[in-house]
């Protein structure tokens, strides 16, 4: 007879979009008229930067050409994109990374979700609560979970992240935990962690021979001197981290798609009879086994982001981005309400004083705007709503006069 995997039959329906679109649909079947305004999510709305098209239509005419047209291309990426990669993101900052231990891919999702093929059934995984789900359901998916209970699974460990904390956990939460997945600026909650808290989670990393995933999709977010924008930025994590980069936040590929990861030369896991087992060159072998590469049109569009006009456009639009934030944060902040995040995440993390749920509901129906609760990333992030600033200006300002009107 044919088995499904039943490890899928685990995971919680994707329950918080689907219910959110749900009532959202509901709302405006019952008010057709109303101008509904979507804070919840988590994609750009801001069109490509000029340096990035002009970059992809030439790409679009060398293919139109024998001699520069490009079939299959290095499953690993084309070298004109890792050198830049290399250079701008790590090596102009000081941080030692090469071209050769980047690994240019179709975005950040699928790297995250990949990863852990990698690793033994049996490793244990630490992450975050609130979380992005993707580093959670992919190990569920995989079998290293057991059943759900009332919003965790057993076997994971899970980080509490909450004021406490400053939404920041640190090791002696990890619990003997052999991967943690830390992603900084978070999604949800926008918060960042300082050079002092990342060090730490490497120095223990290093000493139990273990993982970190550390998630750098908002890097480019970062404003605030001296915020790292890389694990690598701490001393010793080369031996200890891998890194996911995206173009999806920092340049509005999120349908374009490409992003990259890095392994470092010499970083480790173990076999079962301890011998050390480079992560690198397996890495190597998933990608070219599995992976064909993204397309030289995305890889050229890609390119652009590094050149001096790249470079500017694309901080001008997460500028943009920002002051959205700042705008809905000053408002909140006035109402009363403690805002987590914004600055340097496109995220607001606001603390409702009360249910998630009955909070979203609120918004939704006396002002017309959709936010996302946040009980749906974890059960720590009961209490809060997560505000998105990826939105037109004029949006974003009608947005703050509800919220005025109506909290
Ligand atoms: N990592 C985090 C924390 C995200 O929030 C997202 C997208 O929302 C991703 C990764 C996915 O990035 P990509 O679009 O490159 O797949």
């Amino acid at each position: 007879m044919l088995h499904v995997n039943e490890n899928y039959s685990k995971i919680q329906a994707s329950y918080l979009f689907t219910e959110i679109a749900h009532r959202v649909s509901a709302h405006q079947a019952a008010n057709p008229d109303a101008k509904i305004i979507r804070l919840g999510i988590g994609d750009v709305t801001e069109p490509l930067c000029d340096a990035v098209v002009k970059a992809m239509h030439k790409a679009v005419d060398d293919e139109a050409t024998r001699k520069d047209f490009h079939g299959y291309g290095p499953e690993q990426g084309y070298a004109f994109l890792r050198e830049k990669a290399a250079k701008v993101d790590f090596q102009d900052r000081g941080i030692d990374i090469a071209a050769d231990e980047i690994f240019v891919s179709d975005g950040a999702k699928c790297d995250c979700g990949n990863i852990q093929e990698l690793f033994g059934h049996d490793v244990k995984i630490a992450v975050g609560d609130p979380v992005y789900p993707v580093y959670v359901d992919t190990n569920v998916m995989a079998g290293r979970t057991g059943a759900n209970d009332g919003g965790r699974y057993a076997g994971l460990v899970y980080l509490t992240c909450d004021a406490s904390n400053g939404f920041v956990p640190g090791p002696e939460s990890a619990g003997g935990a052999d991967i943690v997945y830390l992603c900084y600026p978070n999604n949800p909650t926008g918060a960042v962690a300082t050079k002092e808290q990342l060090q730490k989670w490497v120095d223990w990393a290093n000493a139990n021979k273990s993982l970190i995933l550390f998630d750098a999709a908002y890097e480019a977010f970062i404003r605030t001197p001296g915020i790292p924008h890389s694990i690598y930025e701490c001393e010793g994590a080369r031996s200890c981290a891998i890194e996911f980069r995206s173009y999806s936040k920092t340049a509005g590929f999120t349908g374009v798609r490409c992003g990259y990861t890095v392994v470092p030369k010499g970083l480790v896991a173990y076999a079962k009879d301890g011998s050390p087992v480079e992560l690198r060159p397996m890495w190597t072998r998933r990608q070219t086994t599995k992976f064909n590469g993204a397309s030289y049109i995305t890889q050229r569009g890609a390119e652009a982001i590094y050149s001096p006009e790249g470079q500017a456009q694309t901080k001008a639009t997460i500028d943009f981005y920002l002051e959205n934030g700042r705008l809905m944060k000053e408002a909140l902040s006035a109402l009363g309400y403690e805002v987590t995040g914004g600055g340097n995440s496109p995220y607001l993390w606001v603390n409702v004083k009360g249910d998630s749920w009955e909070f979203f509901d609120k918004l939704l129906k006396k002002a017309n705007v959709v936010t996302t609760p946040g009980a749906g990333f974890g059960r720590a992030g009961e209490g809060y709503i997560r505000i998105s600033s990826f939105n037109s200006r004029e949006n974003v300002l009608e947005a703050v006069e509800r919220l005025k009107k109506v909290l």
